[in-house]
């Protein structure tokens, strides 16, 4: 790199130099949003786990159970409360106002809950660590199917809604893998044969997560569907330029909830879980950006108005090398 034999070839070196520099920024600044994400993760699942952890271990109704501490609890009870004044049994206005809040957050910045916050979907980035770990491949959904099996999630949201209102009671909770693994019933008042089924679902999510990224989120989590539906009114939503964007596909590569900001027209797909991971990623510089102000999903502004320059350099990471 030291060895200059022309002006030409000094002007080659230190562009390279440049390049790689910034390469290696772009992959430290990918490092630290993950990091920063899996601390945030880390809090939020460690919290749920202690209140799991007391509420199985102190006498009844002394502290809150992991039912009254989930957001989903508000669109279990919601259509009972405004027909009947009363919540749903096992519910609390505590999932009201959570509900609200994440709803809040999610028409304000998009979907941060899945990507950030729940521990169920950190449990699932958790085993697509694993598995890359252990090297194992990941299964390729092909594109029809994957379009298809997305859908579980609004016929897992009809039959919760219909069996929560029909019968007045917090139907998912006995079946909700989520509850079934962070509620800690399984190690504190352990039954086999009431849990068998709940168990048996959580084996199969599990196992599917660890062949598919976010198997859970993507084709079976009601709330993931909620979400979906919400998410197309968010204030801020990534935005791909397609001036700027050179197609290199790197941005698929790392998106864990399997849909293709490459292919964004121009907003990526309201199943995004908000992780970052493909903006972090993307070598150029503007063609994934997060934009506001957004209007009922139109852009206010024209791309003719906000052409953001220069492709930055190319450099060569496609794969999702900062887990
Ligand atoms: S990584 Fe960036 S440049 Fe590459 S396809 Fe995605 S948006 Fe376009
Ligand atoms: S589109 Fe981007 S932010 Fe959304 S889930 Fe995929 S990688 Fe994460």
């Amino acid at each position: 790199m030291g060895v200059t034999v022309t002006d030409s070839g000094m002007a080659t070196h230190t562009t390279v130099r440049t390049a790689m520099s910034r390469a290696q920024l772009r992959l430290r600044g990918m490092r630290r949003l993950k990091g920063a994400r899996r601390i945030v993760q880390l809090a939020f699942a460690t919290w749920i786990v202690i209140a799991a952890v007391r509420n199985q271990t102190s006498p009844s109704g002394q502290s809150a159970s992991l039912d009254a501490l989930c957001p989903f609890g508000a669109v279990e009870t919601l259509i009972t409360w405004v027909t009947t004044g009363h919540l749903i049994s096992k519910t609390h206005s505590s999932n009201l106002v959570l509900g609200l809040a994440v709803l809040v957050a999610v028409l304000l910045v998009g979907n941060v809950f899945c990507g950030w916050i729940c521990p169920f979907g950190a449990l699932q980035d958790a085993l697509t660590w694993l598995r890359k770990k252990a090297r194992l491949p990941q299964l390729a959904v092909p594109a029809g199917w994957d379009r298809w099996l997305r859908w579980g999630r609004f016929v897992v949201l009809g039959l919760v809604l219909y069996y929560s209102v029909s019968t007045a009671k917090l139907w998912f909770s006995d079946y909700d893998p989520y509850v079934t693994l962070f509620g800690l019933r399984w190690l504190f008042a352990f039954n086999a044969s009431t849990m068998w089924i709940s168990l048996a679902l959580l084996a199969v999510v599990i196992g599917g997560s660890l062949v598919v990224d976010r198997f859970w989120c993507r084709y079976l989590c009601p709330l993931g569907g909620v979400f979906s539906i919400v998410g197309r009114f968010s204030l801020l939503r990534i935005r791909r330029s397609r001036r700027a964007c050179t197609d290199c596909t790197v941005c698929d590569k790392v998106c864990p909830a399997g849909i293709t900001p490459s292919k964004a027209k121009p907003f990526v797909s309201p199943d995004c879980v908000g992780c970052m991971d493909c903006v972090a990623a993307c070598p150029v510089k503007g063609a994934l950006r997060v934009e506001a102000p957004v209007l009922l999903g139109f852009p206010v502004l024209k791309e003719a108005e906000r052409t953001t320059g220069r492709p930055r350099e190319r450099v060569g990471a496609g794969s999702k090398d900062a887990s």
